[in-house]
């Protein structure tokens, strides 16, 4: 083993952070907690997952329990994460667990990558974590680390690669999983984006960056494109204490799950124009515009809704579409982007 993994594994057992889904130093944990929070935690902070673990545990405690669920409810449990391929994946992968492998994750990088929704990374990580395989595990937190420790100027995303390298030189046959969570959490709680706590950091004496003064231009970093911005109208139909929702297709963005119906989501200028509006709706000035609009980011794009409303004088019935009842409104699992819209409406 390095001097840097044994410094590195020594603060860790001094310093973890205590998460309800890891065990104990040098303990294996649960496969099947590891590959849910991992699966949560991609592009999800720690904070905002400890709750969803919790429910998702307490309900469903093992992977043959998940795979037993209808996929509704797991969208449901899931509303409010975002990127809901990831839950429909969730489903996807424990439902081939519970079937093909009698609910016992496969104990390789290789086996667990060929699991739905399990990519290189939560591979790795599962492998290192659950079954003390020696895998590179890399996430933005390491990224971090090394790009700093060695003064990398190579800019990600092309850097990865070296990062990965340089990653792997150092992670230690012995207690690998370890070695990873604790990379996570150097860069979580001690070389951190900003500020970085060099004086607290176990690798302070062979850090590059900070024998330069300069961790904080490390990682270097192509510049991003600019977001998009895309427009819709959305439509908040009302009748007899219900409101018309649209369970949208099975596949694409947010797919499966419930939602307001709108025009389409399009880059442009402008707002839609009335004609371009629900046509199943029969006059012009059936619909009153709601104040103000809804934002909300995705990953490539930015959309901003404008919402108009309406109390339809019997029940329309459209394609995939429902009434929800509005005093239950939290429990149909809207995803965040439409709870805003729902929220623009309520004038909350
Ligand atoms: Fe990060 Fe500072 Fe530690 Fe270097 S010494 S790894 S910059 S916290």
């Amino acid at each position: 083993m390095t001097s840097l993994a044994a410094d590195l594994l020594a603060w860790y057992d001094a310093n973890r952070r205590r998460l309800p889904w890891r065990a104990e130093p040098g303990a294996h944990a649960d496969p099947y907690a590891v590959w849910l929070s991992e699966v949560m935690l991609q592009q999800t902070t720690v904070a905002t997952v400890k709750d969803y673990f919790a429910r998702f545990m307490k309900k469903w405690p093992t992977v043959t329990a998940l795979a037993a669920a209808p996929l509704d409810d797991v969208l449901k449990e899931w509303a409010g994460l975002g990127y809901y391929a990831r839950a429909r994946n969730l489903h996807k992968c424990a439902t081939v667990v519970a079937r093909d492998f009698g609910g016992k994750f496969p104990d390789t990088e290789a086996g667990l990558r060929a699991l739905p929704g399990v990519g290189d990374y939560t591979a790795a990580a599962i492998a290192a974590i659950a079954f003390d395989v020696p895998a590179t595990v890399v996430d933005g937190n390491v990224e971090r680390v090394i790009s700093r420790l060695r003064r990398l100027e190579e800019e990600l995303p092309g850097a990865k690669k070296s990062i990965r390298a340089l990653t792997g030189e150092i992670t230690p046959d012995r207690r690998p999983g370890d070695f990873a969570q604790a990379m996570m959490d150097l860069g979580a709680t001690v070389c951190t984006p900003r500020n970085p706590k060099c004086l607290l950091c176990p690798w302070a004496r062979a850090c590059a960056a900070r024998a330069a003064g300069d961790a904080e231009r490390f990682p270097q970093k192509a510049p991003k494109k600019e977001k998009p911005t895309r427009r819709a109208v959305a439509f908040w139909l009302v009748h007899d204490g219900h409101v018309l929702l649209e369970r949208r297709a099975p596949k694409g963005l947010l797919g499966g799950m419930p939602g307001l119906y709108s025009t389409p989501w399009t880059e442009r200028p402008d707002f839609p124009a009335k004609a371009e509006w629900l046509t199943s709706v029969p006059s012009d000035d059936y619909w009153k515009p709601v104040e103000g609009l809804a934002k909300h980011t995705f990953t490539h794009f930015h959309l901003e809704t404008r919402l108009v409303s309406a109390k339809a004088a019997q029940r329309l019935n459209l394609e995939n579409g429902f009434w929800h009842p509005l005093d239950r409104l939290d429990d149909v699992g809207l995803p965040t982007v439409f709870a805003k819209m729902a929220k623009l409406v309520s004038g909350q």
